[in-house]
């Protein structure tokens, strides 16, 4: 195993590691207030570069996303330059573990896009800094959307005073984990789903599963409706879908909805309520580093439940000082690892 550093300003450690068909990029944003937890990406990355600018957005994310979960837990992230062809998958999950294994507990890895079931168990033989082991807490998808219906109640009851979302529409994009998962919360909570995917037949399956209205997929931003969720891919919020939303609420589970910073500024400027999603999505993180603690899942679930609180204090702060919710999320989390940091 070769390991590389790589000096950026701003990441505690960013390293490049090989063996064999094994090629990864391994970034620590931060552990100022605990180990630096974040998925393994396995993506075909273009280049290096690709991959490095990847692992530094999202590791960067994964610290302001614990830290306002409340957690003793940093942002680090993990990207495997996918090989052409895989020769062995289980050989190529090893190598990874071992690289994990090498930074002596100041990165925790998990699933992430492009890791299946299975592939944490190979690192977990080599590691113990893996979380999301079958054995174990396996797929968090829905502990992560149960954290982004309460993050809905939340914002429903910040704008309207509400209590619940019963008799409420929903515009669900993407029935993946995460959002088939959602549309079953909502439903069996009372309110109304409208759902799209572009697999057509997983729309249609979750529709026939829990009751729900099916549109296509790229109308489904446009849906009027109290609240738009996003649950599938990142970019969603842009200048090109903005202007064409009929939702007065945003509290979705995809990471990174908003293409780019001013997209915030866009969705307040038209009166539209966002929750930012890595308060929203916290959910498998949290459930992640309660496993990778050994506290009792109770605790987690009571965290995730807690998601609520969090969204309330982001969504009175940025009220109260006239800033989009994503500015005031990013300086809660800030505030936070600041002050654990020693002066
Ligand atoms: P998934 O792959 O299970 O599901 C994603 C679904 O979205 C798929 O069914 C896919 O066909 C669909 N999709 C893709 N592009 C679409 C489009 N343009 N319009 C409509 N549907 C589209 O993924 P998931 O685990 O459900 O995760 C969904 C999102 O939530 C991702 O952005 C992920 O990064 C984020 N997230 C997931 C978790 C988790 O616990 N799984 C935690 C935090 C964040």
């Amino acid at each position: 195993m070769q390991l590389r550093e790589i000096g950026v300003p701003g990441w505690e450690r960013v390293v490049e590691a090989r063996d064999g068909e094994y090629h990864a990029l391994i970034a620590l944003h931060s552990t100022a207030l605990g180990p630096a937890v974040g998925g393994t990406r396995l993506w075909r990355y273009d280049s290096v570069d690709d991959a490095l600018r990847d692992v530094l957005r999202l590791s960067r994310g994964m610290t302001y996303k614990s830290a306002l979960a409340g957690l003793d837990a940093g942002g680090g992230k993990s990207g495997i330059l996918a090989p052409g062809r895989i020769a062995d998958r289980a050989a190529l999950f090893r190598a990874h573990g071992r690289a994990v294994e090498a930074l002596g507990g100041a990165y925790v890895t998990a699933d992430d896009v492009g890791t299946r079931a299975g592939d944490m168990d190979r690192i977990g033989e080599v590691t113990a800094h893996v979380v999301g082991l079958s054995a174990r807490s396996g797929d968090p998808s829905p502990r992560t959307a149960r954290g982004v219906f309460r993050a809905m109640i939340a914002a429903v009851r910040h704008r309207s005073g509400a209590d619940g979302v019963r008799g409420l529409r929903v515009a669900v994009q993407g029935c993946g984990g995460v959002g088939r998962a959602l549309v079953a919360e909502l439903r069996a909570a009372g309110a109304e789903a409208v759902v799209a995917d572009v697999d057509a037949a997983r729309a249609q399956a979750v529709a026939a599963e829990f009751g729900a209205q099916v549109v296509d997929a790229d109308a489904i931003h446009t849906v009027e409706a109290d609240v738009f969720a996003p649950c599938a891919l990142g970019g969603v919020l842009n200048a090109d879908t903005i202007p064409a939303l009929r939702a007065g609420i945003i509290a979705g589970g995809a990471n990174n909805q908003l293409r780019d910073p001013e997209d915030g500024a866009r969705l307040a400027e038209r009166g539209i309520l966002y929750v930012p999603d890595y308060v929203a999505n916290a959910g498998g993180v949290i459930t992640g580093v309660h496993e990778l603690r050994g506290r009792p899942a109770a605790e987690a679930a009571a965290r995730v439940e807690a998601i609520h609180d969090t969204v309330a204090r982001v969504l009175r702060r940025a009220e109260d000082a006239g800033i989009p919710p994503h500015e005031a999320a990013d300086q809660l989390a800030e505030e936070r690892i600041a002050a654990a940091r020693p002066a």
